[in-house]
C-alpha cells in the first residue's frame, strides 16, 4: 500500500504535544511493511543542519489571484521520506517562530498549506492508496480531494481522518476560502447552523467527506457521539456514525524506553524483577530531588506533565500537588500554557515554591526533564476534563509511574483502577467527577497502597503491558484495507 500522511506536527521535526509523537510512531510502524511518506509545512525553526534537505519540486500556487512560489523539500525521519512544503516568504506563513500562532492567521496558513499540498500531489502524479489526514489543520484536504481537484480523486483511493482533538475545529469566514479560490458552491459543507447564527469550521469538511473518521481511542469515539463531548458537531457525527472507528494511539517503545533512555541516570526494564525496577526508580528519585532541590528521602512522589489548558484541568493538577504536600508526599508539575493568564499564574506558583522542600512548579517545555520525572516518580496525575487518548499516561506506565486519572476518553481505555479491576489487570487509580475531592480520594487510595507494598502489582502490570504502535498500526491497516478493491 502507498500511504501518505499529512500533518501539522511530526516529532522530532515539529512537536507541541501528542499529535507529533503519534504521527511519528504510527508512520514508523506502518513503514515496516508499506510505502509511507509524510507531508508537513516547512517551519523555519526546523534545523537544516540537523535534518539535511533536498529540493524536490518548485511550482506556483495562487492566493487572492496572485501567484506565490512553493518549494517542496525532502528529508528523512526513521528512514521515512518527509516532504516539507515551503510557502513563499512574501506570505510569511511558516517563517514565524512558533508551530501554532494562536491567531486568525493560523487559518490562512493551514488553508494555503492544504491547497499547496493538493497542487503538489497533482504534480507528483503518483497513485495513493490512503491519504491520512490529522486534525483541523489538514482537514480541508478531504473536500479538496473529493470535490475540487478531480484529478486527485482519481489518484487517491481513500481519505482517512484522525481526530486527535475535536475541540480545535479551525473556525473561519467564507472570505478565507474565497482567498484560496475554493469553489464556493460547496461552502455549505463547512457550515454549522444554529438557531440565530451559523459558523464555518474546517474540521467539518473532513468529518463530512473522509471515508473513515478515526478518533484516537474507542472511549473518545463513543464520547463524541454525545452532546457533552461533540463540540457542536453532534448531528453530523451521528450522520457519519458508521464511518467512525476509534483506534487507540500507541507510544514508540524505542523512543520511550527506560532501559536505554539517555536522559535518566538509572536504567530499568520490564525483564527485571519489580524489586529491581523500584530500586532503580528510587535512585532516580534521589537524583531528581537533588536536581530540583527537594527534600531528600523516600517520599511518595506525584508528578503531572502536560499543556496547561482547560482540557488537562490545570486547576486540579495544582490541587493535586498541594494535597501531596499536605499528606507528607512530594509533587512536581511540568507544563506550559498558550494562555497568557494561565502561564502567569503558574509562573507565580513557581516563584512562590522555588525553595519548597515538597513541591515544584516548572513552567517550561523540557523533554529531558520530563523523562527524568517519569523515571523517578511513583504517581502520575492526569485529572483531564476530556482526553481524546493521552500519551503521557502511557509513557508513565512504561516508566513504572502509576497513573491517577479521571476516567474519561482514552484514559478510561488505558488506566484500570486498582479497586475496580482484577489484580492481574489493574495498573492505576481513577476517579469520575472532575472535583478536587474525587482526585484527593484517589490519591489517598494510592498512598495507602504505596504504604503497604509500594504498589508493586500495579507497577508490574503497567510496565509489562504492550502500548507499542504494533496493535494500533494493525487496526489502521485493517481500516485502510477495507477501502481497497482487491
Ligand atoms: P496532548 O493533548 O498535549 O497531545 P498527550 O498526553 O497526548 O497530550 O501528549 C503530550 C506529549 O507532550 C507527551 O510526550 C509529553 O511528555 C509532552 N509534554 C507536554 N508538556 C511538556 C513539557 N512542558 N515538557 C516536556 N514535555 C512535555
Amino acid at each position: 500500500m502507498h500511504i501518505v500522511h499529512v500533518s501539522a506536527e511530526m516529532a522530532p521535526l515539529a512537536k507541541v504535544g501528542g499529535l507529533g509523537d503519534a504521527v511519528r510512531g504510527l508512520t514508523k510502524e506502518l513503514s515496516k511493511n508499506h510505502k509511507v511518506s509524510v507531508i508537513l509545512p516547512k517551519y523555519s525553526f526546523i534545523s537544516e543542519t540537523a535534518f539535511p534537505m533536498k529540493l524536490e519540486m518548485q511550482f506556483s500556487c495562487e492566493r487572492k489571484r496572485i501567484s506565490y512560489d512553493v518549494r517542496i523539500f525532502s528529508t528523512e525521519i526513521d528512514q521515512i521520506p518527509v516532504y516539507l512544503i515551503e510557502t513563499s516568504p512574501l506570505l510569511d506563513y511558516f517563517q514565524e517562530g512558533s508551530l501554532y500562532l494562536g491567531t486568525k492567521k493560523d487559518i490562512h496558513r493551514f488553508m494555503y498549506f492544504c491547497k499547496a499540498c493538493a497542487e503538489y500531489l497533482i504534480r507528483k502524479n503518483q497513485e495513493i492508496s490512503v491519504l491520512h489526514l490529522h486534525d483541523w489543520h489538514t482537514a480541508l484536504l478531504a473536500p479538496l480531494v473529493k470535490e475540487v481537484y478531480l484529478s486527485l480523486k482519481v489518484l487517491i483511493q481513500s481519505v482517512v481522518f484522525s481526530v486527535h482533538n475535536l475541540a480545535y475545529a479551525g473556525h473561519f469566514l467564507p472570505q478565507d476560502l474565497m482567498d484560496i479560490q475554493y469553489p464556493l458552491e460547496d461552502i455549505s459543507s463547512f457550515k454549522e447552523k444554529r438557531l440565530f447564527f451559523s459558523y464555518y469550521t474546517l474540521i467539518r469538511g473532513a468529518l463530512k467527506r473522509a471515508d473513515k473518521i478515526v478518533p484516537v481511542s474507542p472511549g473518545y469515539a463513543k464520547e463524541i457521539l454525545t452532546k457533552k463531548y461533540a463540540c457542536g458537531f453532534l448531528s453530523l457525527l451521528q450522520e457519519r456514525e458508521k464511518a467512525i472507528q476509534g483506534i487507540l494511539n500507541g507510544i514508540d517503545e524505542d523512543l520511550w524506553n527506560p532501559e536505554k533512555d539517555p536522559h535518566i541516570p538509572h536504567h530499568f526494564s520490564k525483564k527485571e524483577s519489580v524489586e529491581e525496577i523500584l530500586l532503580a526508580k528510587k535512585k532516580n528519585k534521589e537524583a531528581l530531588q537533588a536536581r530540583l532541590g527537594l527534600k531528600q528521602g523516600d517520599y511518595p512522589l506525584f508528578i503531572s506533565i502536560g499543556r496547561l489548558v482547560d482540557q488537562k484541568n490545570p486547576y486540579l493538577m495544582k490541587k493535586g500537588l498541594f494535597y501531596a504536600k499536605k499528606q507528607g508526599a512530594q509533587g512536581v508539575l511540568l507544563g506550559t500554557s498558550p494562555i497568557e493568564r494561565t502561564q502567569k499564574a503558574f509562573s507565580k506558583l513557581k516563584e512562590l515554591h522555588q525553595t519548597d522542600p515538597e513541591i515544584r512548579f516548572i513552567t517550561k517545555y523540557d523533554e529531558p526533564l520530563s523523562r527524568q520525572m517519569y523515571a523517578a516518580a511513583d504517581f502520575f496525575l492526569m485529572p483531564s476534563n476530556f482526553e481524546p487518548c493521552g500519551l503521557t499516561q502511557l509513557i508513565a506506565l512504561r516508566y513504572g509511574c502509576i497513573p491517577i486519572v479521571r476516567a474519561v476518553g482514552g484514559l478510561k481505555d488505558t488506566v484500570f483502577d486498582a479497586r475496580e479491576t482484577p489484580q492481574t489487570k489493574a495498573n492505576g487509580f481513577s476517579f469520575k467527577k472532575p472535583y478536587a475531592k474525587s482526585l484527593e480520594s484517589a490519591m489517598k487510595r494510592a498512598l495507602n497502597n504505596w504504604d503497604i507494598d509500594r504498589c508493586k502489582t500495579l507497577v508490574e502490570n503497567g510496565i509489562k503491558e504492550d502500548y507499542s504502535w504494533k496493535n494500533p498500526a494493525e487496526n489502521y491497516l485493517a481500516v485502510y484495507q477495507s477501502f481497497l478493491q482487491i
